[in-house]
C-alpha cells in the first residue's frame, strides 16, 4: 500500500497505471473508519484493478467549527485498517494541497441543495463538491463508491459528474448497521453508551413505516415518525422527508412515484445522526 499527500505524486503514479489499462476505483472518505467505509473498499476491490481511498476531513463541507475541530481522526489506526483491507493507494493531503488560495469553486445544483441536508447546512453540498471535484480531477477514476447512508449527496455527485463531462461510474452501496440497526457513522464514536441504545431508535422507526406506510397518508406518517421520536428525550428531530428519489422532492402521495425514500436528520445530544430508508412499493 502507498501513502501519498500530494496531488502531483498521486497523479503521477496514477498515471502510469492508466498506461497499463488498470481501472481505478476509488473512494472518498474523511477517515475515522467503519465498517460502512470498508464495504466500499471491499465493492471498489472486486471490481477495479487499483483501489485508492481518500482521508481528508473536508473543511468546506462542515457548518460549525467545533463539529469540524472534533471529527475524530485516527489517520494511523485508519492506515493499517487500510492496509489489512489491501487497498493500494492512500490519499492522506493537507488542507492547503486541496485548498490553495485561488481555487474556490462554486456549483449550482439546483433545488437538489435546497432542501434537507442542504436546507439545514447551507453550503455543505458547495464544500462536498469542491472536494469531490477536485478528487476526480487527480485521479479520474473509472468508478467511485459512495454510501446510500448519505442519499442526498449521491444524487449531487452524480450530478456533479455530468456537469464535469465525466465518464466515471457512480456505485452506491448499502447502509451498514450496527446490531440495533443504528446506522455506521465515524459521528458514531462521540456518542455515550446511552446515547448509542437510544440512537438506535431512529432506524427501528423507519424499518416500522417501511412496513406500514400505505395504512397511511404521506403527511400522517411524517407526523407520526417525528411524534414518536421526539417522545424520547435523547432524540430531537431536525427534519424527516418523504422524497422522490430523482429530484429529492418530497412527494404528496404514494403514487406519485416509485421511487421514493424517506430521509432523517436528527439530534443525538451533541450530535447530529442522518439516516434513511427506501420505500418498495
Ligand atoms: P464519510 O467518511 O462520512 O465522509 O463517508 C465516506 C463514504 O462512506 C460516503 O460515501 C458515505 O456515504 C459512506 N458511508 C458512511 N457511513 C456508511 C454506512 N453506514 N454504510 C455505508 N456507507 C457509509
Amino acid at each position: 500500500m502507498e501513502v501519498f499527500e500530494t496531488k502531483q505524486a498521486l497523479s503521477k503514479i496514477l498515471s502510469e497505471y492508466a498506461r497499463e489499462d488498470k481501472t481505478i476505483g476509488f473512494v472518498p472518505t474523511m477517515g475515522a473508519l467503519h465498517e460502512g467505509h470498508l464495504s466500499l473498499i471491499r465493492c471498489s476491490k472486486e471490481q477495479d484493478d487499483i483501489t485508492v481511498v481518500s482521508i481528508f476531513v473536508n473543511p468546506t463541507q462542515f457548518n460549525h467549527q467545533a463539529d469540524y475541530e472534533k471529527y475524530p481522526r485516527l489517520l494511523d489506526e485508519d492506515l493499517q485498517i487500510l492496509e489489512k483491507e489491501g487497498c493500494n493507494i492512500v490519499f492522506t493531503p493537507s488542507e492547503k494541497e486541496m485548498y490553495p488560495e485561488e481555487d474556490i469553486r462554486v456549483f449550482d445544483f439546483g433545488e437538489l441543495d435546497k432542501v434537507m441536508e442542504g436546507y439545514h447546512r447551507p453550503g455543505h453540498f458547495n464544500g462536498v463538491a469542491q472536494i469531490v471535484s477536485k478528487f476526480f480531477e487527480t485521479i479520474e477514476p473509472h468508478r467511485v463508491y459512495f454510501g446510500d447512508k448519505d442519499f442526498q449527496q449521491l444524487v449531487i455527485i452524480r450530478k456533479l459528474v455530468e456537469k464535469m463531462n465525466m465518464t466515471t461510474e457512480i456505485v452506491p452501496c448499502p447502509i451498514m448497521r450496527e446490531n440495533n440497526g443504528l446506522a455506521m457513522s465515524s459521528r458514531n464514536k462521540r456518542l455515550s453508551k446511552e446515547e448509542r441504545d437510544n440512537a438506535a431508535m431512529i432506524s427501528q422507526v423507519l424499518f416500522k413505516v417501511q412496513k406500514i406506510a400505505t395504512k397511511y397518508t404521506v403527511e400522517e406518517v411524517k407526523e407520526m415518525v417525528v411524534e414518536e421520536l421526539n417522545k424520547n428525550p435523547y432524540i430531537d428531530v431536525e427534519y424527516f422527508e418523504i422524497v422522490n428519489e430523482e429530484n429529492l422532492k418530497p412527494i404528496e402521495d404514494w403514487s406519485d412515484t416509485y421511487h421514493k425514500r424517506a430521509c432523517i436528520a436528527a439530534w443525538v445530544g451533541y450530535i447530529r445522526l442522518i439516516d434513511n430508508v427506501k420505500f418498495y412499493f
